[in-house]
């Protein structure tokens, strides 16, 4: 097969046309598309982790981390996926039991985890594409008996994006409730203020909003989360959040981390400094607008049927979930656009067939998304 080439710019404005196609063709929300300089950082040697090289170079990311989480705390650096830090959340900041909050796929998995260490968990559940609502939790939490939350920022399922700061500002209306967060798809495209929302855990992966390879999951503990976690009994080794503190006190993780991932972050973060992480949500907010403005054209000049799956004002900056037309599968959508030599992904979980998702995340820019888009529309339209 012929692969169609085109020019598109990164986020530098660079063009890096390879005979593939180069930057641009690869709209997965998750792992997102990485750029070369990015992935070549990989291929320095390898060095010990408990030497000066090491410590270094964690001193080195902290900053650039500590931005994307707007925090003054420690960020840890975990080799794991996020489910990793999810589980982490669960062992060390869950009591007894915990409220959560589900409204797709991977805020399901989050409550999954939950009794799958062990603890209790009440799922508050409202249809998959909405979010919750800030005084519907208040309200549960009125009647008590739950000692943590769990949510999901940015529901990468659905791309509905929970409004965060104002669920949080309700939980902390309750003594000793902790509020454990995946923001995976929020962290590095979208506003995140681990500080100042006084998020007790938020975590994020390498491989979405920060647009790095798979293997290394990032997460911010509050004071009241490392207090649990000194008290929590059965937490496990490897996400035993009091031994990453104190390993991070010397500027070390507890066992040997993904060097390699590292190497590419250090780079990353540079390039995100160079671009402002503010400059980096408005690039995202504005993919989304063109994404979503797409589909009302689809459906309102050219005849097709789709629509964006979550309302209006709670859509994800990183990812958009379109419903197909009543009746159509997306399956032969998701293949005619990689024949196309394009990648977007399918649906997810129990929306797998009737929705297609575009990862609007990372180095991907407006102009590239114009091409993907295009691409998807003579799809859809044949
Ligand atoms: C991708 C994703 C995860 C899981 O990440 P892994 O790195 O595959 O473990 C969890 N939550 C959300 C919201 C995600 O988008």
């Amino acid at each position: 097969m012929e692969m169609k080439t085109a020019v598109v710019p990164t986020a530098k404005g660079k063009n890096t046309l390879k005979p593939d196609g180069g930057f641009g063709r690869f709209f997965l929300p998750g792992p997102t598309e990485v750029a070369e300089e990015v992935m070549e950082a990989q291929m320095r040697p390898m060095i010990g982790h408990r030497g000066a090289g090491a410590k270094l170079l964690m001193e080195n990311l902290q900053e650039g981390l500590k931005d994307a989480f707007r925090t003054e705390r420690q960020v840890f650096v975990s080799t794991s996926s996020a489910t990793g830090l999810m589980e982490a959340a669960v062992r060390n900041g869950v009591k007894r039991k915990a409220l959560s909050l589900v409204n797709g796929g991977f805020s399901s998995r989050f409550a999954d985890i939950v009794e799958s260490c062990g603890f209790e968990v009440e799922r508050m559940e409202v249809p998959w594409g909405r979010v919750f609502d800030p005084q519907a939790v208040r309200d549960r939490l009125k009647r008590g008996g739950v000692d943590a939350v769990t949510l999901v920022h940015s529901e990468t399922s659905t791309g509905a994006l929970n409004p965060l700061a104002e669920i949080a500002m309700g939980i902390h209306e309750f003594d000793d409730v902790t509020i454990l967060v995946d923001s995976v798809t929020g962290v590095g495209g979208t506003e995140v203020q681990a500080d100042a929302w006084k998020l007790d855990f938020v975590l994020t992966g390498s491989q979405k909003a920060l647009a790095l390879p798979p293997g290394l999951s990032f997460g911010v503990a509050s004071e009241r989360m490392m207090a649990r976690s000194r008290a929590a009994r059965n937490k496990g080794v490897y996400f035993d959040l009091i031994t990453f503190s104190k390993n991070q006190d010397r500027m070390m993780t507890p066992t040997t981390p993904a060097l390699s991932v590292m190497y590419a972050l250090e780079v990353q973060l540079e390039r995100i400094k160079e671009e402002g992480l503010e400059a980096r949500w408005a690039r995202h907010s504005a993919m989304r607008k063109q994404c979503c403005e797409w589909v009302d054209a689809m459906r309102e000049r050219r005849g097709v049927n789709v629509s964006v799956l979550a309302p209006e004002g709670h859509r994800s900056p990183t990812v958009t979930t379109i419903r197909m037309p009543e009746g159509m599968s997306s399956i032969p959508v998701v293949a005619g656009v990689k024949e196309r030599g394009f990648v977007i992904g399918g649906g997810y979980g129990k929306i797998r067939d009737t929705t297609f998702r575009i990862g609007h995340m990372g180095d991907h820019t407006v102009a590239g998304q114009e091409a993907v888009l295009e691409v998807l529309g003579e799809v859809l339209a044949s």
